[in-house]
């Protein structure tokens, strides 16, 4: 399962799991909130 934010198609790639992140990380490419990611396949 990857992350990809829905606005600038950043892929979130850590050693952190996601969902694992605190509520207030932002894509590093264009700011936008751990709502503006979706899961893929
Ligand atoms: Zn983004």
């Amino acid at each position: 399962m990857k992350y990809v934010c829905q606005i600038c198609e950043y892929e979130y790639d850590g050693d952190v799991p996601f969902e694992e992140l605190p509520e207030d990380y932002e894509c590093p490419v264009c700011g936008a909130g751990k709502d503006q990611f979706e899961a893929q396949e």
